[in-house]
């Protein structure tokens, strides 16, 4: 066995469940397919400025989640972004009329959430290590990777989203697999755009009933010392919108978000300096709020499988998460 507790994924939910079940003195390996930590709290380095093209920022509401970002605050890892955002609904751009929660973002990007997860973990992180599929063998979990490695197990926690997780699981453990698909995402098609500098008047713009755009996010004002001689704007398109256009050419996706983008703002947005396009096809649960707990069982081996979905979506929740799974696998390891 090359470890007791496998965790696929080092997104925050797979990342705060590893240092949980560390600091239980458990040996731990995680196992992350692309180089940077975080997952979809992504940032993205961009004519030399960071720039967050997955999470935007983060609310807190459970006290010990609040207890944890008031340490990232002290550490200097996150700070309150704002309290107010504007709305755009009926036609019309809202003021933010609701101070009370505040959002909190990163100076250095929200990947700084990965880091200040994943850096006291020490060489438990295997960065570039994508698993293929998964056997039990003897009773135990082996893991076979992009690169031919095998990693074997006593336990496996599955942190990617539902349809990847299932997709790993379905030969070796269909019951699992089989409650997965009950648990879907949405696709985000998401697009940056760098202006020279301008006045902007607000922070972000939420339009969760618009058919096209359903943010516009000023990346700018999280770190404006940073940006001396540009504006960025981040765009997030609907659901409905990113499932239609998930192929369509980058230039076609971008101006479609940038013309519905002048229309909310009655600004003139349609022609950056520089686009990037991300399309992200499971960014964010489409269960809603209501946390359905992660899944665990014992057999064909001790498996458990969580994330944002199984928490109620969201940063939050992805941490959560992972606080939720590793006190499920200590319950089954014990
Ligand atoms: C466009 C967008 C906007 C968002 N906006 C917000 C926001 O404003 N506020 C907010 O709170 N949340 C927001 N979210 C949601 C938030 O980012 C997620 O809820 C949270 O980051 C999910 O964390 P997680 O650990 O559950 O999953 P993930 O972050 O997806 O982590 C899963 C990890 O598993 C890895 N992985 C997958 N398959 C494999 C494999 N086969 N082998 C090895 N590794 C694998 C992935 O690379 C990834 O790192 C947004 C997300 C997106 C995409």
């Amino acid at each position: 066995m090359d470890t007791e507790i496998l965790i696929v994924g080092a997104g925050l939910c797979g990342l705060h469940a590893a240092a949980r079940l560390q600091a239980a003195g458990r040996s731990v390996l995680v196992l992350e397919k692309s180089r940077g930590l975080g997952g979809r709290a992504a940032t993205r380095r961009w004519n030399n400025m960071p720039v967050d093209h997955g999470a935007q920022f983060f609310t807190a509401k459970s006290p010990e989640f609040v207890a944890q970002v008031a340490r990232w605050m002290e550490a200097g890892v996150c700070h309150e972004w704002t309290r107010g955002l504007h709305r755009f609904s009926s036609g019309q751009l809202h003021a933010p009329e609701d101070f009370a929660h505040p959002r909190f973002a990163c100076r250095a990007g929200m990947a700084s959430l990965g880091r200040a997860l994943g850096g006291p973990l020490g060489d438990i992180m295997r960065r570039e290590s994508k698993v293929s599929r998964f056997a039990v063998v003897d009773g135990q979990w082996q893991a076979t990777l992009e690169d031919g490695r095998l990693v074997r197990s006593r336990s496996l926690l599955l942190t990617p989203p539902p349809a990847q997780s299932r997709a790993l699981l379905a030969e070796t453990a269909p019951m699992a697999a089989q409650e997965l698909d009950r648990h879907h995402s949405w696709p985000c098609l998401a697009v940056a755009a760098c202006f020279s500098r301008r006045e902007i008047p607000w922070q972000g713009i939420q339009a969760p009933d618009d058919k096209v755009l359903t943010w516009i996010g000023h990346d700018t004002s999280k770190r404006p010392e940073l940006h001396a001689g540009h504006t960025i704007l981040m765009l997030h398109a609907a659901p409905s919108f990113s499932i239609t256009n998930a192929d369509a050419p980058e230039g076609e996706i971008a101006a479609a978000l940038l013309r519905r983008a002048s229309e909310m703002t009655s600004l003139d947005l349609c022609s950056p300096l520089e686009i990037f396009l991300q399309r992200w096809r499971y960014a964010l649960p489409a269960s809603g709020e209501t946390p359905s707990g992660p899944i665990a069982q014992t057999f064909p081996a001790p498996l458990a499988i969580a994330g944002d979905w199984s928490h109620g979506g969201r940063i939050e929740g992805a941490w959560m998460a992972g606080r939720d799974a590793a006190e499920q696998l200590l319950v089954m390891l014990r």
